[in-house]
Parts: structure tokens; sequence; C-alpha cells
């Protein structure tokens, strides 16, 4: 699944093409918004708020001839500034190509759910989870919940300390997952911030020695990797030596030589994986009953690597 530091390039290359353009078409292939038309609007900016993405479009003042559904119905609230509200969930991209270039018929893909046209670029949304329009100023109803953003210009580091400590015995990486905590973490950097901190993702968050400095720890990963193409926290960037722990169930830590091991974390139903090794991270772990474990999520992580760089690729900006 990307996370924020995927989101956030997503957003910054979508900005670097939208912004400031009118959109001549639009095509919403999703059931709720199936009417709606934002032709006319310009888009404002493109920003991320964790793994959600924000494209905010002005309002419209009737001068423009844009009329019609735009899947809002509150009264009046056709004219007002307009938030398309995306979320990549396990595969979803974006991607922009050329206005007028035939984009090798991937607009026609059946995975496609949203087209943006404007003079310049087109931004084509392939298999996003999630699609909402609302009226900007009630976009807190969507994204409201969210906890501190790394990557996000109010970075509060404080309160983000304030929410992972909220529950004393919260599993550190089960906060860490925990959108309302923090912002754009998922699996990838749960795996690796707990590593370089030499902790076992299930340390109760009341034991973390310095959660100032984890909190660092977090910025500074997503902050690395925000500018590149991959996700690197070794320093080292050959195939396979790129990360510490994530999906490398089954291989030695590079660090240690220990199996890297694998085990769910959270709450069910929405458990996710926490790769670490047992030796660079001491602490309480779920019960390991010693079978050997095959790389679990190697594959998933290659196709999220793969669908990440697509995007850059195709932009050639
Ligand atoms: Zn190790």
């Amino acid at each position: 699944m990307p996370e924020g530091d995927v989101v956030w390039r997503t957003a910054r290359r979508l900005h670097a093409a939208l912004a400031g353009r009118e959109v001549l078409a639009s095509d919403l292939r999703w059931p709720s918004l199936a009417t709606a038309d934002l032709s006319g609007r310009r888009v404002l900016e493109v920003v991320s708020a964790g793994k959600h993405l924000l494209t905010r479009l002005s309002g419209t003042d009737g001068a423009t001839g844009t009329e019609g559904a735009t899947g809002v119905d509150a009264g009046g609230a056709d004219a007002a500034p307009l938030t398309l509200h995306s979320h990549l969930r396990m595969e979803g991209s974006w991607y922009v190509e050329r206005t007028g270039s035939d984009g090798r018929g991937r607009r026609s893909s059946a995975g496609v759910r949203a087209v943006l046209v404007t003079g310049g670029w087109t931004a084509v949304g392939h298999k996003l989870g999630m699609l909402d329009l609302v009226p900007t100023a009630a976009e807190g109803d969507l994204v409201g919940h969210l906890g501190p953003d790394p990557l996000g210009p109010g970075w509060d580091a404080a309160e983000a300390q304030r929410r992972l400590l909220a529950a004393p015995g919260r599993p550190l990486g089960e906060a860490l997952l925990d959108q309302r905590v923090l912002a754009g973490v998922g699996t990838f950097y749960l795996a690796e911030a707990c590593f370089l901190a030499g902790l076992s993702p299930w340390t109760p968050v009341r034991d973390l020695p310095d959660p100032a400095a984890f909190l660092r720890l977090v910025h500074r990963l997503l902050h690395a990797n925000k500018d590149r193409t991959g996700q690197v926290t070794t320093g080292d960037l050959r195939r396979g030596r790129q990360n510490y722990a994530h999906a490398r169930s089954g291989l030695p830590c590079l660090r240690c030589g220990t199996t890297v091991r694998v085990a769910m974390i959270g709450p069910a139903p929405r458990e996710r994986t926490a790769f670490y090794c047992p030796t660079c991270q001491p602490g309480p772990a779920p019960t390991d009953d010693g079978r050997a474990q095959r790389p679990l999520g190697a594959q998933r992580r290659g196709a999220a690597r793969a669908s990440a760089a697509r995007p850059a690729h195709r932009t050639r900006r």
C-alpha cells in the first residue's frame, strides 16, 4: 500500500501538472459521482494529507458557463469551491500525460476511475480506493480525524507524541498504523522505524525510551524518501539491501544475520503485517513457533513499487 511519501510525491506531481489550469473536461467513473462535471473550474492546488489526496478546485460564478450536476446536492453548493478527494488504498495510482496524446489506450482501461483534462496535461486516476467530491469547506469530514502528518506543512511533533502515548499499553506498531495518531505511516515505515530504533513493534508505547526521538526518526525516514521512487532506509541502493525488515521475513537480518520474522499486529479484522528481527529488536513478540517463514510480502511490495514507479516515469516532466 502506498504510504505517505508516495502519496506526497503523487500530490506534488499532480500539482505541478494541474495547478492554475482550467478543467476542460472531467470523467469520474464512480457510482456516486457519475453525473459530476468539473469543467470550467480551475485547479487551485493538489496536496496530500497522510495517505489522502486533495485536489482543490475553484468555485463557479456562472460566468464560466458551468452548470449542471456536480455531485454535491446542497442548495447553492454547486458554485462553491470543491475538493476531489482520493485514496490510493492498495494499488491505486495517478498518472499524468499530455492532453491530446492517446495515452496508449490507458484512458479506456477498466481500472480508470477519474480523468481530469486541462489544456496542457491530463490526470488519470487508476484503481483508486476512494473517490469523493465535497465542498472544500467540508474537507474536514474526510480528513479531519487524521493525526499530524510528518510530510505536512503543519507537522506538530508535540501533538503527535501526545497521540502516540494516549493509550499507554498500546503496542507501538499498532499505534503507528493508526492514522489518527500519525498520518501517512503504513507497514513499511512501521517495520523500518521500529528496526532502526531497536524496538519490537509489540513494545507498549509507555516503554518507549525516548518518544520524541522516535518521532524524529519517523519524520526523517519519510522525508528522506519523499523525493525518490523506492524506499530506502539502509542508505544502500542495491536491490535487496534497501531496507532492513519490511518484506524480508525468512531472510537473514542485514545487521545481525538472525532470520527476520513477520507476524500480524493490530486489532481484528484490521490486522496488518509487522516484520522484525527478534535479535535487533528485543522486547515482546507474538508467540514464535520456530517454523521457517517464507518471505511474505516480498511480492506485494514489488507490485507496490512498480506502481509507484510508473507515474513518475509517465509524467516526463
Ligand atoms: Zn538483526
